[in-house]
């Protein structure tokens, strides 16, 4: 069984302060104990240190939303996975597809900062989606399956274990065209499948793989029934505690 996970991209949104009430908001309304998902939140750098001081002793976890593959040195600009570590991040997440167009992050770099963050002790959820044109021309497979490969390239089975990765259809972020629970789920098959192919069965279906991509509370129950979705990256409606909120509390009720 795999233990689903909600993470919320608060992207570059909340100076400190309003980080820091936002958490406490969602902090109050988390129903502990219950058979949640794991809950992770990704404020900005800048509110990593707030955000972890209101979710420590909780069952919440902290997340970056990027990282740099080398540990310190003349990287003007740039946060370790070790300073993330020393804020109290568990996740970072990589690869974003905002990211890969603002700031033209290829599948190499990629991969070096997925290795960085695993060697560092860090689980990284790595995104992956196709454009429309891309998806439109049948190609989604292809793209998809390059991204993987190359994100991964030369790591191990072992060195895998925390991995999640996260599909976002580029088209479905921010837009508020979601994937339908089929289109998502044949994609999330495709990695699966792909996992196994390039290390084994045994670990891919330990993988978790979540979907993103204007998930909110009136379309996530759709998308986590499906058995090959374990749960969402969710930007937009992580951003105010009642939609995210509504968000994690469809897993206890079983919809
Ligand atoms: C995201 O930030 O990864 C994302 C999926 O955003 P949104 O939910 O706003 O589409």
């Amino acid at each position: 069984m795999r233990q689903p996970i909600i993470a919320g991209n608060w992207k570059m949104n909340k100076i400190k302060q309003e980080a820091r009430e936002l958490a406490q908001s969602i902090v109050r309304g988390f129903i502990a104990g219950l058979p949640l998902p794991e809950v992770v939140l990704c404020p900005p750098f800048t509110a990593l240190e707030a955000v972890g001081g209101v979710i420590s002793g909780t069952e919440i976890e902290l997340g970056a939303q990027n990282a740099f593959w080398e540990s310190q040195g003349a990287y003007t600009g740039e946060i370790s996975p070790n300073m993330l570590l020393t804020v109290g991040c568990k996740y970072v997440i990589l690869g974003h597809s905002e990211r890969r167009k603002y700031f033209s992050e290829s599948d190499q770099v990629v991969n070096k900062k997925i290795k960085a963050v695993i060697h560092a002790g860090l689980c990284p959820i790595l995104c992956v989606g196709e454009r429309l044109g891309e998806r439109e021309e049948g190609r989604t497979e292809a793209v998809v399956g390059e991204q993987v490969r190359g994100a991964l390239d030369g790591l191990s089975q072992s060195e895998l274990k925390t991995l999640v990765i996260a599909y976002e259809p580029i088209w479905a972020i921010g837009t508020g065209k979601t994937a339908t629970p089929q289109q998502a789920g044949e994609v999330h098959s495709f990695i699966r499948g792909l996992i196994s192919d390039l290390y084994d069965e045994e670990l891919s279906e330990k993988l978790r793989i979540i979907y993103g991509g204007s998930v909110k509370a009136e379309n996530a129950g759709d998308l986590f029934n499906q058995p090959q979705i374990d749960g969402g990256l969710v930007g937009g409606a992580s951003l105010q505690a009642e939609s995210f909120l509504k968000i994690i509390n469809l897993y206890p009720m079983g919809d």
